[in-house]
């Protein structure tokens, strides 16, 4: 099986001195539901920024959905965000529209047929469980469904790769366990690849391996 994310000997020092990621070598494998956890100041918010070419290495070479982000230019880099869905903390929902446009809007962003639009839309916000929902605006939705909702902009565009930061960091422990499952069985049904980074250590049960970071440095990779 290929290998969807690949660091080799990567380092990420930013320009106050502080070294973030510490010579990072990882392989993750397509298909893979892997946890990155570690706790805060440990470096995996610079993982990510890194995944989605929103920082440079400062050593080391790094490889994404098949991109060399070594090589790629950074004017470049919507490429291989259109093939990364990504799902946050804190939802980044646009308050102004409904669940129906938010799906939309990464559609519309990439020129897809109006027709691909109209089915494709209902089609992940059902799946998600939020048919009831899809005209309503984040500000009249639960945590939990808000969450729901940016899994579906994130699934919309049938992105290979899925990085969920910090995804129940918002909510509560049932709803967290519902929104796990949901992203767990998503990734399935789509062989999509998952990166879950998280600083709670029991939500990570669900992994098919753990990373573990501890000041810049991979101190485990179980299950390898
Ligand atoms: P985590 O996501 O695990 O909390 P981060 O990757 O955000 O960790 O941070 C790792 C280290 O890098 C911390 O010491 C943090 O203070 C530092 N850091 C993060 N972002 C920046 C930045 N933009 N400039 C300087 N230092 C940063």
């Amino acid at each position: 099986m290929q290998n969807l994310v690949e660091l080799r000997n990567v380092s990420v020092t930013y320009s106050n001195g502080v070294d973030a990621l510490n010579d990072v070598s990882i392989k993750i494998k397509d298909g893979e539901f892997v946890f990155v956890v570690g706790k805060s100041g440990a470096g995996k918010s610079t993982f990510i920024r890194l995944l989605l070419k929103e920082i440079e290495p400062t050593k080391g070479r790094l490889q994404v959905n098949g991109f060399n982000l070594t090589k790629m230019k950074k004017r470049n880099a919507y490429r291989l965000r259109r093939t990364i869905g990504c799902v946050f903390q804190d939802f980044k929902l646009i308050e102004s529209m409904n669940v129906y446009d938010n799906v939309a809007f990464v559609l519309r962003c990439i020129d897809a047929s109006n027709k691909y639009i109209r089915n494709r839309v209902p089609y992940v916000i059902d799946l998600v469980g939020l048919k009831d929902k899809a005209y309503c605006k984040p500000s009249e939705l639960s945590g939990g469904e808000k969450q729901r909702a940016a899994i579906a902009r994130a699934l919309v565009n049938d992105p290979q790769l899925i990085i969920a930061d910090e995804p129940t960091g918002n909510l509560d422990s049932k709803t967290s366990q519902d929104v796990l499952g949901l992203l767990k069985i998503t990734s399935q049904k789509f062989s999509q690849t998952m990166v879950m980074i998280t600083h709670n250590e029991e939500i990570a049960q669900l992994a098919d391996r753990i990373i573990r970071i501890e000041d810049g440095r991979i101190v485990t990779r179980s299950g390898e």
